[in-house]
Formats: structure tokens, C-alpha cells, sequence
């Protein structure tokens, strides 16, 4: 996990989980009627970095919950969101159960969790009111706080706006939700997007997809207000393609986790370059990078770990659009957020 500012209550880690401290709601019962439906005898636990301390009285709960013959195990994999699946675990297991995240992709043979926010969100929305320019209002938020989406919306009509939302497109489960690579449910059409919810990346995505738009962050889980400022970050991308734009070796990046390979994209640009080789893994982090002989590297896998923890690599570290600006084969006012758009 990146230590670097930007990282601050970023959610991937789910960070909310550790400020507010509470009694989530695991859905034991729908994990034991599984358990009955499918004789099972081997159950998979994956939770989020956040909630991984958390694993062991669950694990507990379920064992008094079910037969003795039934095997409890908890995932040691990294995980950051619904497209970090523990593929091996589902292999192996009989009732494969991931927490913290909405379903990126329906399947009989995981039961997704979802563990929502306690946190309320009236009160910083109220005070984000000040920030929203006219009377349209766009609404987005991450899937910790979708439970509480209709009471926002309604919040907001309350008040005379009116709202705009949508479903953006299949990597997202609910109208309204957006992820650290996907902001398609902002496509609306109104001039501010009130973002609600933790971290930084979020809206800095949004913001740079909708530069045109104005991007209000209520944020409630260190309940403050601000307003998306994209340029720190654009100077550290634009700073990360000019170090790479004499690179004669590229390290290409396919992630092999389920709902992060951008095969296409990887192929086409190893294709293109003599220079550039095909390195696949699961999770992309400096040390695993650090024994190849490149002089840059591009991310096809998850955009956040280009853009949240690229200063940390040994080598500049770019996302596919960075890369095409850092060869010449596009200008260098094209840089754009790097969104993420299929399922698996
Ligand atoms: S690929 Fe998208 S959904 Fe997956 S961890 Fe990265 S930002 Fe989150």
C-alpha cells in the first residue's frame, strides 16, 4: 500500500473500516444455508486488506455455526476490490465467500458481502451544499456507502436540486457507484458531481475524466469537504512520462488477476515495440519489478497502482495512454485518468 500523500483514506484498504469501529453484518446465515444447500465441506473466506484482522472471529462464528466436519480457510492473497478474486480459493473450495466489495460479476459459486458504511452522510452533504454551483446536481459514491444512496438522493431533492444519476457500465453493480477505474456513472448531464465518500483518487479520477465539470468531495469518513484538484497529480504523471520518454526497454505489465487483465491492450503494445517484453503477474509491486533490466515500465493490470504507488517503483511506472505520449505516438496534452472498463 502506498505511503505517499495521495494515499490518504484511500479506500482500497478500505480504511473506513479501522476509524470506525463496529459490528458488520458478515450474513453468517446465507453462509451457512450455502454450506446445507451444497453439502459443502470446504468453505473460503477473502476479506480486504482493511478487514483481514477481522478474519479469525468470523472464521469462529462460522465454525460454531457449522457441521464439524466443514473446513474454515481464510485467503492470504493481496486483496484491493471485487477484481481481485482469490481464483485459486474458488477452485478449491466449495462456498467461496468475498467481503467488502459489490459484485463486479455475478456468479452461482460466490456469495459477494458487501459490508457497508456505517458512517452517516447528511451532515457532510449538507455542509457541501456551499460548494454546488446552480441547481443540477450529479451524485456519485463508492460502494461502502451505497446503502445509504436513496437517502442522499432524496436529501438533495429535499433541498430543491435536481439529480442527476446512472448506471455506468458492467464493472459496476449499482447506479451511482463509482470505482478507483471506472466513472462512467458521472456521464451525467449536470455541471457539478458531488462525490460522496473516503480517499483521494476517487474524485481526482472523476475530476480528470470531467474536467469540465465541477467535482465537490463530501467526504464522511474524515468529514471535510473539498473540491477536486487535479494539478499535483497531472505534474506527477507528466513528470513520470518525461523520465520515461528515453527509455529504450519497456517492461510491459499483463495482471493476471481475474478482473484486471488487459490482454489487448498489453499485446498491441509488444507487438508494436521490439523493445518491449511481456512480463505477467498478479500483484504488481516495487520489489517484484525491481531485478528486471528495464528503463520503464507500463501498468495494463489496476490503473491505481500506476497512479497511487508509481512514485515508489524504481523506474518510471506508466499507465497504456502515458506510454503512448512517452514513444510520440500521441500529444502530450492527451493525458488522461487511465479507467478500466470490461469485467472478465
Ligand atoms: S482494478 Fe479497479 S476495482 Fe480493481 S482494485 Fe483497481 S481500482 Fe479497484
Amino acid at each position: 500500500m502506498s505511503q505517499n500523500e495521495f494515499s490518504k483514506g484511500d479506500l482500497r484498504n478500505t480504511g473506513m473500516a479501522l476509524k470506525h469501529d463496529r459490528e458488520w453484518d458478515y450474513e453468517l446465515d446465507r453462509i451457512v444455508e450455502a454450506v446445507h444447500e451444497r453439502d459443502a465441506t470446504k468453505v473460503g473466506l477473502q476479506f480486504p486488506e482493511g478487514l483481514k484482522r477481522r478474519g479469525p472471529k468470523v472464521t469462529d462464528d462460522l465454525r460454531e455455526l457449522l457441521p464439524e466436519d466443514v473446513t474454515v480457510m481464510m485467503s492470504g492473497q493481496p486483496c484491493y476490490g471485487a477484481c481481485d478474486l482469490d481464483t485459486y480459493m474458488m477452485r478449491r473450495t466449495d462456498v467461496f465467500v468475498h467481503f467488502g466489495h459489490s459484485p463486479m460479476k455475478e456468479s452461482e459459486k460466490i456469495i459477494y458481502v458487501p459490508l457497508f458504511s456505517n458512517v452517516e452522510v447528511l451532515p457532510i452533504i449538507e455542509e457541501s451544499l456551499e460548494e454546488i454551483e446552480g441547481e443540477e446536481v450529479g451524485l456519485v459514491t463508492t460502494a461502502q456507502h451505497m446503502n445509504r444512496f436513496e437517502e442522499m438522493r432524496e436529501y438533495l431533492e429535499g433541498q430543491g436540486y435536481e439529480v442527476h444519476t446512472r448506471k455506468g457500465d458492467d464493472r459496476l453493480t449499482h447506479e451511482g457507484q463509482v470505482l478507483g477505474c471506472n466513472y462512467a456513472s458521472a456521464d451525467i448531464d449536470a455541471d457539478n458531481v458531488l462525490y460522496v465518500g473516503g480517499g483521494k483518487f476517487h474524485p481526482l479520477g472523476l475530476a480528470m475524466e470531467h474536467p469540465e465539470k465541477n467535482v465537490v468531495i463530501a467526504d464522511p469518513v474524515n468529514n471535510v469537504v473539498t473540491i477536486a484538484d487535479t494539478e499535483k497529480f497531472m505534474k506527477q504523471r507528466y513528470g513520470a512520462v518525461h523520465r520515461a520518454m528515453d527509455a529504450e526497454k519497456w517492461g510491459v505489465i499483463f495482471c493476471t488477476k481475474i478482473g484486471q487483465g488487459r490482454w489487448d491492450q498489453a499485446e498491441q503494445i509488444v507487438d508494436e515495440n521490439d523493445d518491449a517484453y511481456l512480463i505477467t503477474m498478479d500483484e504488481v509491486t516495487p520489489d517484484r519489478l525491481r531485478n528486471f533490466d528495464m528503463d520503464a515500465f507500463v501498468n495494463t493490470g489496476c490503473p491505481r497502482i500506476t497512479t497511487d504507488d508509481g512514485p515508489q517503483f524504481h523506474k518510471p511506472m506508466l499507465t497504456p495512454g502515458e506510454y503512448e505520449i512517452a514513444v510520440g505516438n500521441e500529444p502530450l496534452d492527451s493525458l488522461e485518468f487511465d479507467t478500466f472498463h470490461g469485467t472478465w
